[in-house]
């Protein structure tokens, strides 16, 4: 059993059941998670005989780093291998004075996006919840190497589950990786700093705001009309604009909170004049902002990015049905880091291949 696989307060009642004192689950989070440390040899205000061997069959096993790659404009694609083989990604994205790091809950995804280079991969399997925690340690183990944060605390300020995978069909490892990312024992990071971003699967909303985590929900909507919506994303044959509003509308919000529709910019296909106008109409009663995303392209995607004017356009037309439209801006695409870009060739391939695919 890997201990990172648990909520953090049970690690003490765990580790009694092995014959520790329960405060040593507090030392031990504290090494973890403020120091970065999973060695117990190196956690040197353990008696000698804590620190020699894990109790009983308790792990710190993490996914090891295979490449850490950077944009010119400082975004860092990390790839991390699971002990089983498959590769996943994270991104530390650097903007504005915070440092946003950026999950996959999932090896590859099973929800089909046509714009997402991730889709291609198909779903291999969910990560556990020490698979995410570790994508964290890795990637502050990266930035504190690079004597970031020394002085100003914790380097990552930012949380967004927008990686590889759908964070609503692994929802029983998100939450408790939730969980341990905002208790005090763990990272400590505030809940309204973290946003768990959804394809729309319906009933998982409501259990996400049932668990009262208290994160920041964003929903890819990328269509006005359920029409379109179907052609590019699957899930809309099975949830359609209508009841997502209604869940979006029952998800706990804080005052001045507010959900994020994700619109992903497809040039030619859903970013006409006519079609933000709808998509005014869609949201305007509604509580919500539109962070518009204009496609970051990848090799062999059908779509086109359109032209910052359309984009301007798009988002002064949702201005006048006072929407608050932000664009967001295209985060390491010269290493295929920004959004919709994350895959792993040779995992598509064999992926293909078990499948049967005579193409691959
Ligand atoms: S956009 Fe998200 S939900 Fe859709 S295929 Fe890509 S990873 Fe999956």
């Amino acid at each position: 059993m890997n201990l990172l696989d648990l909520p953090v307060p049970l690690w003490g009642e765990t580790l009694s059941q092995y014959g520790e004192v329960p405060y040593r689950g507090r030392q031990i989070s504290h090494w973890v998670f403020k120091k970065l440390v999973t060695d117990l040899s190196q956690m040197t205000n353990l008696p000698l005989s804590s620190r020699a061997l894990p109790p009983g069959n308790l792990s710190f096993d993490l996914p090891e780093v295979v490449t850490s790659e950077t944009s010119v404009d400082g975004t860092r694609k990390i790839a991390l291998r699971l002990h089983d083989g498959p590769i996943i990604e994270s991104v530390l994205i650097p903007r504005k004075g915070r440092m946003t790091l950026c999950l996959s809950t999932q090896a590859g995804c099973g929800i089909g996006c046509r714009f997402c280079r991730t889709a291609a991969m198909g779903l291999i399997r969910n990560l556990g919840v020490s698979e995410i925690l570790g994508q964290w340690i890795e990637a502050m183990r990266l930035l504190v190497r690079e004597g970031w944060g020394e002085r100003e605390g914790p380097p990552i300020d930012h949380i967004v589950f927008m990686g590889m995978g759908e964070p609503l069909a692994n929802l029983d490892v998100l939450i408790p990786a939730i969980r341990t990312l905002t208790h005090p024992d763990g990272v400590g990071l505030s809940p309204r700093r973290i946003t768990v971003s959804t394809s729309g699967l319906v009933p998982k909303i409501d259990l996400l705001g049932r668990a009262n985590l208290g994160v920041q929900l964003a929903v890819s909507l990328c269509a006005p009309t359920d029409e379109l919506r179907r052609e590019i994303m699957p899930v809309g044959r099975v949830y359609p604009i209508g009841e997502i509003l209604d869940v979006c509308r029952r998800y706990p919000l804080r005052n001045r909170e507010r959900v994020t529709f994700e619109y992903v910019l497809l040039s030619g296909v859903n970013d006409s004049r006519e079609q933000a106008r709808l998509l005014g109409r869609l949201l305007a009663p509604f509580r919500s902002k539109v962070n518009l995303i204009p496609f970051n392209p990848f090799p062999g995607s059908p779509f086109g990015r359109p032209s910052d004017q359309t984009v301007a356009l798009f988002a002064e037309i949702l201005a006048g049905f006072h929407i608050t439209a932000t664009v967001r801006k295209s985060m390491g695409p010269d290493v295929l880091a920004a959004c919709g870009q994350l895959a792993r060739e040779h995992q598509t391939m064999v992926h293909a291949l078990e499948k049967g695919d005579p193409s691959t």
